[in-house]
């Protein structure tokens, strides 16, 4: 059977990851947060004492590397390092820029690409990242590229961070969302871009309800679920 997929890319903070996770309880679909998996190869560096930047040194230690992705009685995606379950370690603050890091080396785009690839051919997914709709499942059959202006996705990010009981400055979480997708549009492998088939949600001035209703609306006018 023909597995259906839906590929939801954007900047940092447009809420693609909350608004993805809902999407797939709604439909029945599996949600794959392909930023976790940038994020346990940023941990693994970070814990290796390795700098995530040096393309290297990185790419050294990627066969040792295991790295594993699973669903919990929860339904959530967790993820394995080495076989510890590192799901919540990779939400600091300080993996965030790691990850974006790692994620603009080749060697790690290439390495992780297999895993992606393979969850989508066994399963209906709702697939976010950066370049989902481009790179890993260019025959998605719904792309969307979910945006929303950056003080309004820091103000979000800040929030959340808040709320996880970690410290947070509003305008040092700017600066990092505007240096992250800097660094996720400039890099030269699979850059972050809206894919040319993709339809622009602009979450801007949207609460989640809204934002929800907006993203339902764009699925279900282009596939029968
Ligand atoms: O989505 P999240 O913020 O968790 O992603 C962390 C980092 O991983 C991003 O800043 C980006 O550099 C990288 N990433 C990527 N491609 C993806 C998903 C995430 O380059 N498909």
């Amino acid at each position: 059977m023909k597995r259906r997929s839906i590929a939801i890319d954007g900047p940092s903070g447009a809420g693609k990851s909350t608004l993805a996770k809902r999407l797939a309880q709604e439909l029945g679909f599996v949600y794959v947060d392909t930023g976790a998996i940038y994020r346990t190869v940023g941990l693994a560096a970070r814990r290796r004492g390795i700098d995530p930047a040096d393309g290297e040194a990185v790419a050294e230690m990627l066969p040792r590397l295991a790295i594993g992705m699973g669903y919990g009685e929860d339904g959530l995606q967790h993820m394995f390092l080495d076989g510890e379950d590192v799901t919540q370690a990779i939400r600091e603050n300080e993996i965030s820029a790691c990850a974006s890091k790692v994620a603009a080396l080749p060697a790690v785009r290439a390495f992780l690409l297999e895993m992606q690839r393979k969850t989508a051919r066994e399963n209906d997914v709702i697939m976010d990242g950066r370049d989902i709709g481009t790179v890993v499942l260019p025959q998605a059959d719904v792309k969307i590229y979910l945006t929303a202006a950056a003080e309004a996705r820091a103000e979000r990010r800040y929030r959340e961070l808040l709320e996880r009981g970690q410290r947070a400055d509003l305008n040092q979480v700017l600066r990092e969302v505007v240096e992250r997708d800097r660094r996720d549009m400039d890099r030269e492998v699979s850059p972050l871009r809206k894919a040319e088939d993709a339809v622009l949600a602009d979450t801007t001035g949207l609460d989640l309800e809204e934002s929800f209703r907006l993203l339902l609306g764009l699925v279900r006018e282009r596939l029968d679920v």
